[in-house]
């Protein structure tokens, strides 16, 4: 996605930086409250845990799942900000 703010064009994506996930997994039950342990990268433990929840409390059986992504907004080709970007790398 690209957008020209005060004539300086800015292009958003995923932050791709060293060690940041690209997504924070996690749930929480809709009867009780409980909450998984949250997981970079990878549903499958929440999704154990949503399992395990029901099997230990077999009314429980809505979850409200969520998935937390990161962004990062650079400065497109022409934009003054990409030149001292380039200097601080
Ligand atoms: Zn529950």
């Amino acid at each position: 996605m690209r957008s020209i703010i005060k004539a300086a064009e800015w292009m958003l994506g995923a932050e791709a930086a060293e060690g940041a996930p690209q997504g924070i997994y996690s749930a929480v039950c809709m009867t009780c409250g409980a909450e998984a342990q949250p997981t970079d990268n990878e549903p499958l433990p929440v999704e154990v845990w949503a399992l395990k929840h029901t099997g230990l409390n077999p009314t429980h059986r809505q979850f409200k799942s969520m998935v937390e992504t990161y962004w990062r907004v650079t400065p497109a080709e022409g934009n003054p900000y990409r030149e001292s970007d380039v200097q601080d790398a």
